[in-house]
């Protein structure tokens, strides 16, 4: 196989993990930098990440656009959030949007941060509160990332962090592979659902940054025990049609 096609591959598997996990529901999306050129990256044409086969993960530059203009594929509005911190991030080599209902309390209340609760999160450490987007393009909008400008604002927003919050929409985690990417985007829900579920027993206990830092560490070396597992979770697309 090669390595553009195991790419196309990866991301397709990865796509419906993040559905399997409760991460994506008919929305959001994961890329990761094209293997061959870091000024290009593989994302799903617009479509639900269940259904993401290798055949539907196409191929853009960094302004955007299809490098095969021929495919004719419907893509994501928002895949602007990719080009922009794919530009700014070359550590970066795989991204995930998504709208996970866990996730969406943290950016709606000012101030709210998202804060390592327990070992498998420390990669949180240092996220930044809520970008928000009616800052640069105004009080009427979509809420979405429809074009470069607003991308570039939120990759500056990002910074060097794992995850940012998107007031009132959802979260784009970034990691160093498309497993890193899917693991910080699975845990990002995790660590919400557990601050949430902790705050009716009391004021909860946070990692500390050096715990964090450790923890970090130790887990990103075993991300790919979790790989294996959820990717034999997922049902194949074909018993999904049969289903109905
Ligand atoms: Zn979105």
């Amino acid at each position: 196989m090669n390595a553009l096609l195991e790419a196309r591959t990866v991301v397709s598997l990865g796509s419906r993990i993040l559905v399997a996990q409760g991460v994506s529901d008919a929305f959001g999306h994961l890329s990761c930098r094209s293997p061959e050129r870091p000024d290009r990256f593989l994302i799903p044409r617009s479509l639900a990440p269940g259904l993401v086969t290798p055949d539907d993960v196409v191929e853009l530059d960094l302004a955007g656009d299809p490098v095969s203009p021929a495919l004719g594929a419907h893509l994501f509005l928002e895949r602007f959030i990719h080009t922009e911190i794919y530009r700014r991030r070359p550590d970066v080599q795989a991204v995930v949007h998504s709208h996970a209902l866990p996730v969406v309390p943290f950016t709606v209340v000012p101030g709210a941060k998202l804060r390592p609760i327990c070992h498998m999160c420390g990669f949180l450490e240092g996220a930044p509160t809520a970008f928000d987007v009616a800052a640069y393009a105004g009080p009427s909008t979509d809420l979405l990332i429809r074009n470069a400008e607003l991308g570039r604002h939120l990759a500056e927003h990002l910074g060097g962090a794992s995850v940012v919050l998107m007031r009132s929409h959802g979260y784009t985690v970034v990691g160093s592979s498309v497993q890193e990417a899917v693991f910080h985007a699975i845990y990002t829900m995790k660590n919400c659902e557990i601050e949430l579920s902790a705050r009716g027993l009391g004021e909860p206990a946070f990692l500390s940054a050096g715990e964090a830092e450790t923890c970090a560490r130790t887990i990103s070396s075993v991300t790919g025990r979790a790989w294996e597992l959820w990717l034999r979770q997922c049902l194949p697309i074909e018993a999904a049609s049969a289903d109905g």
